[in-house]
C-alpha cells in the first residue's frame, strides 16, 4: 500500500499512514488544511489518533487577536488543546497504556523538576509545554505525540467528544477547590460559556445547594439549567445582586466564581459575596488593569482567588463526565470535520448567541 509504513519501535506494531492532515493558523482569522509527516514515537512518548478536539476561547482569542497579553503566536501555528483519542503506537518506555486504549489528553506536559511540579502545583511549572499555546503546537492534527502520564483512559460508554470537555470541566474543578468549596456552599457563577458551564457541574458536584448563575444568552442560561443551575438570571432583564439577597436573606453567597472576564461581573462579585466569603478568578479581563473595592473586600474579609488553569484534576473530570452520561452533551452544539477548519473557527468566533463548544473531528 501506499503511503502506509510499519512502526515496530515500541512495544506494540501498527500500520500508520506516513503523512497527516494538519490545521494551520496562517494569519488573524485565516486557516488552511495541510499535510505533516506523521511523528515518531520513542521513550515515554504515546502516538494518539485525535479523534475530537475542543476549540476553547482561548483559541478564538489567539485566531481574531494573534496574542494573549505577552503570548504572540508564530505563523503558521497549530491550535487546539481540549482533545481525546486512542492510542496507536507506543514508545519503548511506555508501561501503562497500549494500541486501542481510548484516552483523554491533558495538554500541558510539564519539566516534573521544579518546585512548582514537585509541590504538585504543576500548572506553574515556566517550563510547561502546554498543546497550541504559542510556540508548541496544538491537536488540529490526525496524530499526536504525547508523554504517557498527560494521558487518561476514559471509559468504552464517554463519547470522545464528551471526553474533550475534561479540559474545560478541569478548569472548575480546580477553582472550587482552590476556593475551597463546601457542601451545603450557595454560589455565584457568571459568564455561562462553556468555563462557566463546566464549572456549574463542578460546583454541583463539589455539592453546592444553590447554584445561581448569570449571562447576556438565553440558549447558555437554558444550558445551565439542565446542567445543574437552580436560578438563571438574564443580565439584561433581570438584577443579579436582587436574586442573590433574595436567595441569602440579605447575606450573600458563600462564593462567587467569576468566569466571563467582564470587568463589572468582577466588581460586583464582591457586593454579591457574604463576608468572610470567597471570590475565585476565572476568566481573564479584556483589559488587564481591573479597579475593584478594595476597602469593601477588607471590611468583609473576602478571600480572593485567581486560577490558572488547574492540577490533578484529570481523573476526577473524567469519572464527573462518565456518570453525567449524554447530559453534558448540550454544551456541544456544532461539530466539523477538520477540511472544514475555516467554517468551524468562524462559527465558534463569531456566533456566540447560537453555538457553544464547537467540536472538529480530525479523523
Ligand atoms: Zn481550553
Ligand atoms: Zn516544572
Amino acid at each position: 500500500m501506499k503511503n502506509v509504513i510499519v512502526l515496530n519501535r515500541g512495544k506494540e506494531e501498527n500500520s500508520l499512514p506516513s503523512k497527516m492532515k494538519v490545521a494551520y493558523l496562517q494569519g488573524p482569522s485565516e486557516v488552511s488544511v495541510g499535510q505533516e509527516d506523521v511523528p515518531e514515537v520513542s521513550g515515554k512518548d504515546v502516538l494518539i489518533k485525535v479523534m475530537a478536539v475542543g476549540i476553547c476561547g482561548s483559541d478564538i482569542h489567539y485566531y481574531t487577536h494573534g496574542r494573549i497579553g505577552q503570548r504572540m503566536v508564530q505563523y503558521p501555528h497549530i491550535q487546539g488543546h481540549e482533545c481525546a483519542g486512542v492510542v496507536v503506537a507506543t514508545g519503548s518506555q511506555v508501561t501503562r497504556f497500549k494500541v486501542g486504549d481510548r484516552v483523554a489528553i491533558e495538554p500541558g506536559v510539564t519539566c516534573q523538576a521544579c518546585r512548582w511540579c514537585k509541590e504538585g502545583r504543576y500548572n506553574l511549572c515556566p517550563d510547561v509545554q502546554f498543546l497550541s499555546t504559542p510556540p508548541v503546537k496544538g491537536a488540529f492534527v490526525q496524530y499526536l505525540k504525547h508523554r504517557e502520564d498527560f494521558l487518561f483512559p476514559i471509559a468504552d460508554t464517554l463519547s470522545f467528544e464528551n471526553a474533550t470537555l475534561a479540559e474545560p470541566l478541569s478548569v472548575g474543578l480546580h477553582a472550587v477547590r482552590r476556593g475551597g468549596l463546601q457542601p451545603g456552599a450557595s454560589v455565584v457563577i457568571s459568564g455561562m460559556g462553556p468555563v462557566g458551564l463546566m464549572t456549574v457541574i463542578a460546583a454541583k458536584a463539589f455539592g453546592a445547594k444553590e447554584i445561581i448563575v448569570s449571562d447576556m444568552e438565553p440558549l447558555r442560561l437554558e444550558i445551565a439549567r439542565k446542567l445543574g443551575a437552580t436560578k438563571t438570571i438574564h443580565i439584561a432583564t433581570a438584577n443579579l445582586a436582587e436574586a442573590v439577597e433574595k436567595s441569602t436573606f440579605g447575606l450573600g453567597v458563600d462564593m462567587v466564581l467569576e468566569t466571563s472576564g467582564n470587568v463589572k461581573a468582577l466588581q460586583s462579585s464582591i457586593e454579591l459575596t457574604k463576608r468572610g466569603g470567597t471570590i475565585v478568578v476565572i476568566g481573564f479581563p479584556a483589559k488587564e488593569e481591573v479597579p475593584l473595592n478594595v476597602t469593601l473586600m477588607l471590611q468583609k474579609e473576602i478571600d480572593l482567588c485567581s486560577v490558572y488553569r488547574y492540577t490533578n484534576t484529570y481523573p476526577l473530570a473524567i469519572s464527573i463526565l462518565e456518570s453525567l452520561g449524554n447530559q453534558v452533551g448540550h454544551v456541544i452544539t456544532d461539530r466539523y470535520a477538520i477540511d472544514e477548519i475555516q467554517e468551524a473557527m468562524n462559527q465558534a468566533a463569531n456566533n456566540q448567541s447560537g453555538s457553544l463548544k464547537v467540536m472538529v473531528f480530525p479523523n
